[in-house]
């Protein structure tokens, strides 16, 4: 993908090289002289204005959504790192990266197989009650494509709304299969039956009823698994704020930058997405990122 320099205060392209800014963490930054407005600018690349090497703030990032605590990764970088950042710093780069390459990655169009299987997941992020996250996986890929975040206990309502963001992600499904959770069915037909066409032609909701089958997908389960163990670290400490978008970071940690263990490939590589990531897949999704400003 193309990296187009904008002036940073009028966003034209008509500039030349100027010098460089000397920078404390981040070494010499090339300088910009824009023709247009007749100010100087530096290249945004994703770190403008952040007082820490973009590595560092990437191998934070990179840490903490592979399970590692806010406080691990902290005690990691005073063992390893001259300067190091605090626990809520990492947490404000985290989220901030998140929010950003969500901004992206929603423009981008995986190819998925429509096989699709649906769980939810309660977060124990308050002392007597739970958060319910759910969360569709594509079979073919890996890749999951839609998910919600709610405050409260399972109930009609968001599993209807879980059922259309399924839907809104384009990839009509062949079907949909879940456990016996009580608000699947009505939620399923409420979103996906419809009066016209072919019943057979239409999404099929499969239940599987692990007590009574007892077969266990667990491909399939190993995924929501992986979610589940990184939630372990938000009891009492995360803002219902903060939560959803530390739970995005743990999609896209998945999505885009781990190798599945079966697969032996990244989630969002299967589902045909080729993007320039280099190796440190986190700083390349944030340059995308910030080159493909939406
Ligand atoms: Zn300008």
């Amino acid at each position: 993908m193309e990296n187009i320099i904008k002036c940073l205060h009028c966003g034209k392209s008509n500039y030349k090289k100027k010098g460089f800014r000397k920078t404390q963490n981040r070494g010499k930054i090339q300088k910009f002289y824009c023709f247009e407005c007749h100010r100087y600018f530096t290249n945004d690349e994703g770190f403008y204005r952040m007082r820490n090497s973009e590595e560092k703030i990437t191998e934070c990032i990179d840490l903490y959504f592979s399970n590692l605590s806010s406080r691990k990764v902290r005690n990691h970088l005073r063992r390893h790192r001259p300067k190091n950042a605090s626990h809520e710093t990492i947490l404000n780069w985290c989220r901030k990266y998140v929010l950003k390459v969500t901004k992206y990655t929603e423009t981008l169009q995986p190819q998925l197989s429509g096989q699709f299987y649906a769980d939810e997941t309660e977060i124990d992020r308050e002392k007597d009650h739970n958060d319910i996250f759910w969360c569709n996986v594509d079979w073919g890929t890996r890749y999951i494509n839609a998910t919600l975040y709610s405050p409260y206990d399972q109930n009609l309502n968001d599993a209807t709304k879980f059922m259309e963001k399924i839907k809104q992600s384009k990839r009509l499904p062949k079907y949909i299969q879940t456990d016996a959770g009580v608000f699947y069915p009505t939620a399923f037909k409420s979103v996906f039956y419809s009066n016209r066409g072919k019943r057979d032609e239409q999404p099929e909701h499969r239940i599987n009823n692990v007590s009574k089958t007892g077969k266990h997908n667990v491909r399939i389960e190993s995924v929501f698994m992986k979610v589940k163990d990184r939630t372990q670290d938000f009891r009492g400490l995360k803002a219902l704020w903060s939560a959803p978008i530390l739970m995005q970071g743990i999609i896209l940690q998945h999505n885009y930058i781990e190798s599945h263990t079966t697969t032996g490939q990244v989630p969002s590589e299967l589902a045909g997405l080729k993007l320039e990531c280099g190796v440190n897949r986190w700083l390349g999704l944030i340059k995308l990122a910030t080159f493909n400003k939406v």
